[in-house]
């Protein structure tokens, strides 16, 4: 029986030249992403060849080529694959771990400890000041000219909102109010779930963390500087603000 397949070398998945999936002969050491296994996930292993015909992509280009669904369908495969690349050992007893027979887990024969995927929560934040400008920042990991938006891990403790708020004040120096949820998006850069709000301007001036960004500004709706690209959340979160178009179609793609 043949199976479509995700096939990962790290973060590039092996597609053919219209970005379709290979069909394989299905190994026992697949990962199994359908229950009926005719969707799979496994490693290339480092001295496998890519065959004729087929190419690794980055998966973060595929955002832009694929639909939603078929992006999150990549996402969890390269997630879960990491996962249990990274849980070979029990983190509590060291003893070596069997994957789980029905269930995303691995199972420690010793001690019984079962190690479970995790998801990191996110919070991206778009700040509007007056009727017509948003916050932007460019990060200083970032060699392009691209500004985005501000966006942090959720710490231990923390509510959402409280992220935002303190994302929003570490980062420039702000304060914000009205701080509203979007939607939300995994992004498997490692293993995020993206969690949109929208907040609005309270006070202070803005006063950059230095090692973080390397500038932000409000910006006005027509002055736009380059921004992230069609397909990734805070595009879809610019033109919500802006147009008033919704930020997730649950039945369509990223708008
Ligand atoms: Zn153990």
């Amino acid at each position: 029986m043949h199976s479509k397949a995700y096939i990962f070398r790290q973060q590039q998945l092996l597609v053919d030249d219209n970005f379709q999936l290979p069909q394989v002969e299905r190994f026992q050491h697949d990962l199994n992403l359908s229950e009926d296994g005719e969707i799979i996930a496994r490693d290339l292993q480092e001295d496998e060849s890519v065959p004729e015909g087929y190419q690794l992509v980055p998966i973060r280009q595929l955002v832009q080529v694929w639909s939603r669904q078929q992006f999150e369908q990549a996402s969890r495969a390269v997630q879960l694959l990491e996962w249990r690349r990274n849980h070979q050992f029990c983190s509590h007893c060291g003893h070596q771990t069997q994957q789980h027979v029905s269930q995303y887990a691995m199972v420690c024969p010793a001690c019984g400890y079962n190690q479970y995927p995790r998801v990191n929560p996110c919070v991206i934040t778009i700040i509007t000041r007056g009727p017509d400008e948003i916050l932007l920042a460019k990060n200083a990991r970032n060699k392009t000219q691209m500004y985005s938006l501000i966006a942090g891990f959720v710490e231990v403790g923390e509510t959402l909102e409280e992220a935002v708020r303190r994302e929003t004040l570490e980062e420039v120096g702000l304060q914000v109010k009205n701080i509203k949820y979007l939607a939300s998006q995994p992004w498997p850069f490692p293993s995020n779930l993206m969690m949109a709000f929208k907040a609005a301007y309270h006070a202070g001036d803005i006063q950059i963390q230095e090692n973080e960004l390397t500038d932000a500004q409000f910006f006005k709706f027509n002055q736009l500087p380059e921004i992230p690209f069609q397909g990734s959340i805070a595009h879809a979160m610019i033109m919500h603000v802006m147009n008033g178009t919704p930020v997730a179609d649950d039945t369509k793609e990223w708008l």
